[in-house]
C-alpha cells in the first residue's frame, strides 16, 4: 500500500471521526475517579503527527483530557534513563492477562509487578523517578518537562483537581503501594510515590499535543531524540505486549501497532518509522480501554495499511 498523502490522510481522519460520532455505543466513562465520571462521553478526537508534516486532526482535538495511564510511557522512558536495565530487577516485562489494578497478581508474584504498565508496575517506575529526584515536586517537574519537550509545548499542565480526586479515592493503588513496600520494592513513603503517580496521571493534553509528544517513540530521524534508538525499540515492544492491560492481545490483533491506553479514554499509538497517533473518546470497553478509540485505530490501520504485521486489510 502506498503511504497516504496529507489530503488522503485528512479525508480518512474526517471519515473516522464521523463514524465515531454516529456510533450509538460509546462505551462507559471511568467512574471510579470522581472527576472523570462527569466527562461527556459524546466527544471524539484523533490526531496524526509525522516529522516534516503538519499534525493532522479531526474532531475535538483541541479539547484537553486526562492522559491517565498514557503517562506511564513517559515515566518508563525517564526511569530507564535513570536506572537502565537495573529497573527490570524490580518489575517484569510480561503481559499480565489481569485487570490494570489487580492486587492478586502482585501477591502471587511476591511484590514484583508483571510489567511497567499495570498500576503496580507503574507505581514502581514512578518510585524510581522519585528516588532519582528526591522529592515529589522534583519528580513531577522532571516528568512534566520530559512531556513538554516531547510535545514541543510548554503549556501542558497537571489538573490538580483530578489528582486530588484520585488521592481521596485511590484505595486500591494505596493497597498496591503498601504491598510493594512490604516486599521491599518501594524506595519512598507510599504517600509520596502515590502523590507523584496520581499527579502524573492527571497530566492533561489535547489529542494534538499527545500525538506530537509520541513522536520521540517513532524512531524517525527528525523526531525529538529523547531516548536512544535501542530503548525506543524496547518501549514499543512493551507497548505492543502490555499497553492495553488484559486487552493487549486484542489491540495487537485489531490494530497491530504498539499503543498505550488510559482510563481517561486516550490512546497513544506508534507507527514505527512513520507516525505517532493520538485518539480520545472517553467511553471505555470492558478492559478499561477507549471503546471508540480502539475501533478508530482499527479503521485507521485498515485504511492506511499501518501495522507492523503487514499492510493487507481483512
Ligand atoms: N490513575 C489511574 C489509576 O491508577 C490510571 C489507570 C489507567 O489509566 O488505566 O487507576
Amino acid at each position: 500500500m502506498t503511504p497516504p498523502d496529507d489530503a488522503t490522510l485528512q479525508a480518512i481522519l474526517d471519515r473516522i471521526a464521523l463514524e465515531a460520532r454516529e456510533d450509538p455505543d460509546k462505551g462507559r466513562v471511568a467512574d471510579y475517579i470522581p472527576e472523570l465520571a462527569a466527562i461527556d462521553p459524546d466527544q471524539f478526537a484523533i490526531a496524526v503527527a509525522r516529522p516534516g508534516h503538519p499534525t493532522l486532526i479531526a474532531g475535538d482535538a483541541a479539547t484537553p483530557f486526562s492522559i491517565q495511564s498514557v503517562s506511564k510511557v513517559f515515566t518508563l522512558a525517564i526511569a530507564l534513563g535513570l536506572r537502565g536495565d537495573r529497573l527490570w530487577e524490580r518489575v517484569g516485562r510480561e503481559p499480565s492477562g489481569q485487570a490494570f489494578d489487580s492486587v492478586i497478581l502482585l501477591e502471587l508474584e511476591r511484590g514484583r509487578p508483571r510489567n511497567p504498565f499495570i498500576n503496580a508496575g507503574a507505581i514502581v517506575t514512578t518510585d524510581a523517578v522519585l528516588s532519582g529526584t528526591h522529592e515529589p515536586r522534583g519528580a513531577l517537574a522532571a516528568i512534566l518537562s520530559f512531556v513538554r519537550d516531547a510535545a514541543g509545548d510548554e503549556k501542558i499542565h497537571i489538573n490538580d483537581s483530578v489528582a486530588a480526586s484520585e488521592i481521596a479515592t485511590g484505595h486500591r493503588n494505596f493497597a498496591l503501594a503498601h504491598y510493594l513496600l512490604s516486599h521491599g520494592n518501594l524506595e519512598n513513603p507510599p504517600h509520596e510515590t502515590l502523590g507523584t503517580y496520581f499527579h502524573q496521571c492527571a497530566i492533561e493534553m489535547t489529542c494534538r499535543q499527545l500525538a506530537n509528544a509520541g513522536l520521540f517513540l517513532t524512531g524517525c530521524d527528525d523526531a525529538p531524540g529523547l531516548v536512544s534508538p535501542g530503548r525506543i525499540r524496547r518501549i514499543n515492544a512493551l507497548m505492543m505486549t502490555c499497553g492495553h492491560y488484559d486487552g493487549s492481545g486484542d489491540y495487537a490483533y485489531r490494530v497491530g501497532l504498539p499503543g498505550k491506553s488510559g482510563v481517561g479514554g486516550g490512546i497513544l499509538t506508534i507507527v514505527p518509522d512513520k507516525a505517532s497517533v493520538a485518539v480520545w473518546a472517553p467511553g471505555l470497553n470492558r478492559y478499561g480501554n477507549s471503546k471508540l478509540g480502539t475501533e478508530a485505530m482499527q479503521r485507521l490501520s485498515d485504511l492506511t495499511g499501518w501495522s507492523v504485521f503487514g499492510t493487507a486489510p481483512d
